[in-house]
């Protein structure tokens, strides 16, 4: 899996938990040493911008895909080694992006960083097909809900037909109790098992704080599930869960917005410069 970068966190239904792993697994590869962008690709229904504290009416990928802006102008560093490109909220914005510039965003962060997380949108439209085709792996995101896992085959039809190669299956939200095997959903999808994440409340906490869960609660269990899976994609041992109180864990949670702001400022510089440098290198 070591040569793949691009990865597209889809789900036929929605509301499964996409966005969720999109910003963990993203945070947990750049905790562990990994250079990362997140994308908000749910051009339609963006949230991502919530989940980490950006302003959804700042620079987008909205902005970027209407030509109004540049994709250093929409890319913010959320911590060491980790970038966001969210989008925004207002539909009118929406309505004036063209997807097709996506092709374009994938590949310039496909040069810069070692891991591109795209947040694909639920359903069947262009804007969601398209990504499915760019990625060099596409990771399905279900609950073990029937009703989940029965859209999730839409999704597999349209990463074949997008040209895409789906990688593996994500269960979100797993209760202790589950009567089903997960093992078995993911052979009755014929793909692989990646991971599981069990329902945690910690989770909808870690969204209210604006912050990925594995830097607000790293010890939940969802977070440890989320640093077991990026460990699992990364090829590495996964780490161990950090001590509470340990020096790294406590610049990370606090929650500063003043200089939190001041800081993702400064970094948003350097990584304009990064990426300027990177598309003017030839
Ligand atoms: P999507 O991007 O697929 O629409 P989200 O990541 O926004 O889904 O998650 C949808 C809702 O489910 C959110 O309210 C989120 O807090 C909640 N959620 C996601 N994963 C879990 C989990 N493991 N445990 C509890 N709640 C979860
Ligand atoms: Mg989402």
């Amino acid at each position: 899996m070591s040569q793949e970068t691009v990865y597209a966190i889809a789900s036929g239904k929605g509301g499964v938990g996409k966005t969720t792993t999109t910003v963990n697994l993203g945070t947990a590869l750049a905790q562990a040493g990994k250079r990362v962008a997140i994308v908000d690709v749910d051009l339609g229904m963006a949230n991502m911008a919530g989940f980490v504290s950006l302003d959804p009416s700042s620079t987008t990928l909205h902005d970027v895909l209407s030509g109004t802006a540049t994709l250093e102008e929409a890319s913010y560093k959320l911590a060491e080694n980790i970038v966001a490109v969210p989008s925004g909220i207002e539909l009118e914005e929406y309505a004036k992006t063209s997807p097709e510039g996506i092709r374009d965003v994938v590949e310039t962060l496909r040069e810069n960083f070692e891991y591109v997380l795209l947040d694909v949108g639920a359903g069947v439209s262009h804007e969601t097909v398209l990504p499915l085709g760019l990625a060099d792996s596409v990771l399905l995101v279900s609950t073990p809900e029937p009703a989940s896992v029965h859209d999730s085959k839409k999704t597999l039809e349209l990463t074949d037909r997008a040209g895409g190669r789906v990688g593996g299956l994500v269960i979100t939200r797993t209760l202790p109790s589950g009567d089903v095997s997960y093992e078995k959903i993911a052979s009755g999808l014929d793909i692989p098992l990646l991971g599981t994440i069990p329902e945690d409340p910690t989770v909808r906490e870690s969204v209210y704080a604006g912050t990925p869960l594995v830097v607000h609660k790293p010890q939940s269990p969802a977070a440890v599930a989320y640093r077991k899976l990026a460990a699992k994609l990364a090829g590495i041992t996964p780490p161990s869960t950090p001590s509470p109180g340990s020096d790294e864990e406590d610049t990370a949670s606090d929650g500063d917005s003043e200089t939190d702001a001041e800081s993702r400022a400064a970094s948003h510089d350097e990584v304009s410069s990064a990426i300027t440098e990177a598309e003017t290198d030839p």
